[in-house]
């Protein structure tokens, strides 16, 4: 589609970051572009109203950036997923495999109840880890998963099929 083509046209391909041999996708012109965040948002905004979502979960870093407009336009409040150490008060955390080592990310406890289906937004998924982690959490606070929606999905490192048991059939929207 028209909008698929503009956000595609303003992710920039960075080679040999954040090592050798990585092609990172850069959103930072698409942030700086008011069409295409705008567009995105409402894109975004629109998958949270179609999923029923009641809450929006944005993923440190990036998910914070998407997440919080599409919060505001859907009229739901936002969550934020932390990596371990940030938020002060009461937390649920859940640790992560990386490729060398481990992750944690947390949440604060009292914000995600039952009862709550919880649209998660962030940038890029690449393996999954994040987000399955993230689903995890929500999973644990007793609140229902209304669906994982990111810009873009990297296809070739298998995320989809990884999240696949974690989702239990809620949808994975990548624009
Ligand atoms: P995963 O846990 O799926 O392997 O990695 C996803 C996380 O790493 C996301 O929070 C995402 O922001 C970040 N990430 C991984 N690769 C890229 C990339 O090429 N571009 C951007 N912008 N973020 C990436």
């Amino acid at each position: 589609t028209d909008i698929e083509e503009l956000l595609l046209s303003r992710i920039r391909d960075v080679a040999d970051y954040p090592e050798p041999g990585v092609m990172f996708k850069d959103i930072t012109p698409l942030l700086a572009d008011p069409a295409a965040f705008t567009a995105l948002t409402d894109t975004l905004a629109q998958i949270a109203e179609r999923t029923g979502a009641t809450k929006v979960v944005g993923l440190e870093a990036r998910g914070f950036i998407l997440g919080a407009p599409v919060a505001v336009r859907a009229g739901l409040g936002f969550i934020p997923v932390r990596k371990a150490g940030k938020l002060p008060g009461a937390t649920l955390s859940q640790a992560y495999d990386l490729e060398y080592g481990s992750a944690e990310i947390e949440v604060h406890a009292e914000d995600l109840t039952a009862g709550d289906r919880v649209l998660v937004i962030d940038d890029v998924l690449a393996t999954g880890g994040t987000a399955e982690a993230s689903i995890q959490l929500i999973r644990r606070a007793s609140a229902e998963v209304a669906g994982l929606a990111v810009l873009m999905e990297l296809g070739f490192l298998g995320g989809r099929a990884r999240l696949a048991p974690a989702l239990d059939g809620a949808p994975l929207e990548a624009l």
